[in-house]
């Protein structure tokens, strides 16, 4: 087991990052179309409502035209009734439009004005029709027709002018809001970009303070607050699992010698390859730490006392057949350990650690160099 331990949260902020800004888009997207359509609908629908009484003023024209060719034509007199039926009614449908429209009133006032004043002349303009069709000249009602017609045409073609210029200015406001949300969506998606890296650089921040409080600088291998966070679970999962669990510790023999002979600095070297050594000969699954001083651990998951014990004695094989060169230091170096494996009566992790503790001691005042195992031979349990 190492410190280093990757998680991608580049990727995942990145990953997200896209995601959101997708979502932006689409919703956007969306969102203006619909804005568009409805904005564009709105405009169309009065304009048509505009449009379409115009042609009445064109009718209006050449059915006057006609009357006053044919003023006896019973045709064209039923024609033209049914027209100024139809007049008040467009008129009336103009005016609701433009009530619908955000446009302010004064800007329509006037031409409704005359509009109204239209309506209010047809009744007589109806009655001009009906002495034509009992035999009266057509005179009076042409001049009155036109002077009807004359005033609608206005009407109509200052409306559509209000019309297609305010039909223009949405567009241009359309278009404004349309770059407007896209700056917009564009500045919130900066930031939340700079907010993720500075999360990914905190992120980071925070995981390098983390293994610098869980390493220890010389050797780079775990400190004790390091093997502490395993110790609890590893011997929970021994304890219920029945499967082994060995701890090993290491001194180094007479250290104090070599601080004392060749300085500090060499004794820290010495630290440093001792460290490499103890590495080499430890499974991944292991936990190894310095616990402080020229003193070592390793936690060995799932190994019986046998095989931790040719583990440990092949670590004390490889620092003995150091060669001092190798060390930096003109005298040779060996370690001591002791061994002890989990058994029933360890209560808690401090009693096996005790008991670990107790073999180096053995070991040492056996004459050092060597390794010494505290309790039983604890098994494997057979595989069935
Ligand atoms: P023994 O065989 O009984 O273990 O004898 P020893 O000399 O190794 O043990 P002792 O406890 O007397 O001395 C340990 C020495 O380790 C004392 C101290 O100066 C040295 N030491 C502890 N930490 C460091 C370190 O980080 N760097 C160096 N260079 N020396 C250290
Ligand atoms: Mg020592
Ligand atoms: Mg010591």
């Amino acid at each position: 087991m190492n410190l280093r331990s990757d998680w991608p949260l580049g990727w995942q902020l990145g990953l997200g990052l896209v995601l959101l800004a997708g979502v932006c888009a689409i919703a956007t997207s969306v969102y203006l179309y619909q804005v568009r359509q409805h904005l564009g609908s709105n405009y169309t629908a009065i304009v048509a409502d505009v449009i379409r009484p115009q042609l009445h003023t064109v009718l209006l024209r050449s059915t006057l035209e006609e009357l006053r060719e044919h003023p006896q034509d019973s045709e064209l007199i039923e024609r033209f009734d049914n027209l100024i039926w139809r007049i008040p009614q467009h008129i009336e449908g103009v005016h609701f439009g433009l009530n619908k429209t955000g446009l302010a009133p004064a800007d329509y006032e006037a031409s409704l004005n005359r509009l109204e004043l239209v309506s209010e002349r047809l009744p007589k303009l109806r009655q001009a029709l009906g002495e034509i069709a009992a035999g009266a000249p057509p005179d009076d009602l042409i001049q009155q027709g036109y002077a009807i017609e004359n005033e609608m045409a206005q009407a109509y073609s200052r409306l559509s002018h209000l019309l297609h210029a305010e039909a223009a200015n949405q567009r241009v406001v359309m278009d404004r809001l349309v770059l407007g949300i896209a700056l917009l969506i564009l500045v919130i998606l900066l930031l939340v970009g700079c907010l993720m890296l500075l999360l990914k650089r905190l992120h980071h921040q925070h995981k390098k303070v983390l293994r610098l409080s869980l390493m220890d600088e010389l050797t780079g291998l775990g400190n004790r607050r390091y093997m502490l966070n395993f110790t609890e679970l590893l011997f929970e999962q021994s304890q219920r699992s029945d499967h082994p669990l060995s701890m090993a510790l290491l001194d180094l023999d007479h250290f104090k010698r070599v601080n004392d002979d060749f300085g500090h600095p060499a004794g820290d070297q010495v630290l440093k390859v001792v460290a490499d050594a103890l590495l080499r000969e430890v499974r991944k699954a292991d936990v190894v730490a310095r616990l402080g001083g020229e003193e070592f651990c390793v936690l060995m998951p799932e190994t019986d006392t046998e095989s931790a014990l040719e583990v440990i004695e092949r670590i004390r094989q490889r620092v003995e057949s150091l060669s001092p060169q190798a060390f930096g230091v003109p005298v040779a170096v060996t370690v001591s350990l002791g061994l002890a494996t989990v058994t029933r009566d360890d209560a808690s992790f401090d009693h096996l650690y005790f008991r670990a503790d107790q073999a180096l001691y053995q070991a040492k005042i056996k004459g050092r160099n060597r390794v010494a195992v505290d309790g039983p031979m604890v098994q494997a349990p057979a595989t069935p």
